[in-house]
């Protein structure tokens, strides 16, 4: 349904796309999980024929982005991640307006946004601007399904809404792919990517893998433990200077230490920062998430 070939985006001398490849079947949920700045919005821009790619090829539903831009502009849903509604018109006046623009009416597509809808109809006479978080993300989606695309694309839906609303989100998402519909969407936030059939990690304009997020997660190669003590900063910076440790970063209330486990053990750190005077030491094996996997896949990153 989507396919991207080598897709090069330069603005000025930032590369925001350095040769993206990849491949989406009919049907697919597929993410892009990545954090400000890696590319996402860019190449949305790109595979909704907004933009052109300096190098590479794209198509979607068979059709190519340069030659056939408006057959593809027909089939796809995009639900920018700003400025996608008209903030003064009112939710039932954002709706008639996508409608019209695609030469159909809210009426001709309802059955497609039916469930979305009825949560917003108590709202149907406020204007957008007055809306919640998760309710302009609500009306947006509906805005985006109005012509019944085959392709939707959603870049950063979820950002800045509330927890319960993301959820949400993410079951209507799935509601919308059992329909058939071939969803790609974008997120910073690695805790939803458990909600893709295949996700892309992406940074500084790369794909860093591409798999299902069991997949990636089940090739994480080193051993990762979860570290706590009394003072926290100082005990990242001790721990970077330990030999056998690969990576280490703050994660909530612990830092997550990767290491070679044929070299060291839990016992090993525990001791070598109790040794050095840190106090209220715990130390305790666990597994990696999809957020150790891109820092791992990450090395030019030292975060703090
Ligand atoms: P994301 O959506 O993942 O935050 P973007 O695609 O918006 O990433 O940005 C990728 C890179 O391109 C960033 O370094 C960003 O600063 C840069 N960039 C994006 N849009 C422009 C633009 N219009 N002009 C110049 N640089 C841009």
């Amino acid at each position: 349904m989507i396919e991207a070939c080598g897709v090069t985006k330069k603005y000025g001398k930032t590369a925001a796309l350095s040769g993206i490849d990849f491949s989406i079947p009919e049907g697919e949920l597929f993410g892009i999980i990545g954090p400000d700045g890696a590319g996402k919005t860019t190449l949305f821009r790109v595979l909704a024929t907004l933009l052109l790619a300096d190098a590479g090829r794209v198509s979607v539903c068979g059709f190519d982005a340069v030659r056939e831009y408006r057959k593809i502009r027909n089939v796809i849903g995009y639900m920018p991640g700003r400025f996608s509604l008209y903030q003064d018109l009112t939710v039932e006046e954002n709706l008639s307006f996508f409608a019209t623009v695609f030469n159909t009416t809210i009426e001709a597509n309802y059955g497609l946004i039916r469930d979305i809808y009825v949560q917003l109809e108590p709202f149907r006479r406020r204007r957008a601007s007055a809306l919640s978080g998760g309710m302009k993300q609500k009306l947006a989606l509906c805005c985006a399904l109005i012509h019944k695309p085959r392709v939707l694309f959603l870049d950063e839906p979820t950002t800045g809404v509330d927890p319960v609303s993301r959820t949400e989100f993410w079951n209507m998402l799935d509601v919308l792919k059992g329909q058939g519909m071939t969803i790609l969407v974008s997120t910073p936030y690695m805790d939803e990517a458990g909600r893709c059939d295949r996700i892309a990690l992406m940074r500084n304009g790369r794909f860093l893998t591409t798999d299902s997020p069991s997949r990636i997660v089940e090739r994480y190669e080193p051993s990762l433990c979860a570290v706590s003590g009394d003072a926290m900063f100082p005990i990242l910076k001790d721990l970077r200077k330990l030999e056998g440790i690969h990576r280490c970063f703050p994660f909530g209330d612990s830092h997550h230490v990767s290491y070679d486990g044929s070299r060291l053990g839990l016992g090993d750190i525990t001791a070598y920062l109790e040794g050095i005077g840190h106090a209220g030491i715990a130390v305790r094996g666990i597994p990696a998430g999809i957020e150790d996997c891109f820092m791992e896949l990450s090395p030019e990153v030292e975060s703090v």
